[in-house]
């Protein structure tokens, strides 16, 4: 069940991550390819509104490409807090939409001049993700960027990872995770609320008490289980 979930994981991962140089080479020798960036921006941010950050996971190329060429199995570790803060978070958000935009803004009409905006801007973070990569965490980028930042606000609560109290706080989700999360922390609330969540299911089979598992329904709030507690 483990090697299952994981392999399929990987065997997604090793399809997707190509497009990542795939988009930047072809974009080089024909901009209008950087379009393409679009598919990553919208499917990110629409599929976060059903099932939160799940496009992270491995349907996005350069999610894949970091967790392919950086992730050591087994040797999770958290992300600096620094670096998961929300003003640097909204720094980046404004930051890129602003290059982005300036650029769209000022090559208007011109099909190249506007498919080298996004050549650019992706080329541009693929190499600040792997700077990070090396010196931060392996998914470190997955923490500033602006789509990823969209969806963990649009996808809050969606797809929530429970954890049972049978947990035993042994830390082996952690380890797993390729987010840098703390499953366990969530054990108090009965379910982790950090919306970087990016649903892969690493932390779930690698439980060994089998103490996490996944629903699509939002868990009930404390004042709505008072609510329910008093209506009955
Ligand atoms: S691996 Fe399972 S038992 Fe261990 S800390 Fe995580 S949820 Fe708890
Ligand atoms: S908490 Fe679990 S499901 Fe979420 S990103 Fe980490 S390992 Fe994957």
């Amino acid at each position: 069940m483990k090697n299952t979930l994981l392999l399929n994981r990987y065997r997604k991962q090793a399809v997707t991550w190509v497009a990542l140089p795939t988009v930047i080479a072809a974009g080089w020798i024909y901009p209008p390819a950087g379009f393409l960036l679009l598919i990553c921006m919208i499917g990110a941010v629409g599929l976060s509104f059903f099932s939160g950050r799940s496009w992270c996971d491995w349907m996005c190329p350069r999610g894949a490409f970091y967790d392919i060429f950086f992730q050591k199995p087994g040797k999770g570790k958290p992300v600096p807090t620094w670096f998961r803060s929300p003003k640097l978070r909204y720094f980046m958000l404004g930051f890129i939409f602003v290059v982005l935009g300036s650029q769209l803004y000022f090559s208007w009409g011109n099909l190249d001049g506007m498919g080298m905006s996004f050549v650019r801007l992706l080329t541009m973070t693929t190499l600040v993700g792997i700077v990070t990569a090396l010196l931060v965490h392996p998914r470190s980028w997955c923490h500033i960027c602006p789509m990823g930042t969209l969806a963990s606000l649009f996808g809050k609560g969606k797809k929530p990872l429970h954890i049972s109290d049978k947990c035993t706080s042994c830390n082996l989700c952690t380890q797993a995770c390729p987010m840098g999360l703390t499953p366990h922390e969530g054990k108090e609330a009965g379910f982790l609320t950090d919306p970087d969540c990016i649903k892969c299911g690493s932390c779930t089979v690698t439980c060994n008490r089998n103490a996490l598992y996944f629903t699509q329904r939002a868990p009930k709030t404390d004042h709505q289980e008072k609510t329910k507690t008093r209506c009955t």
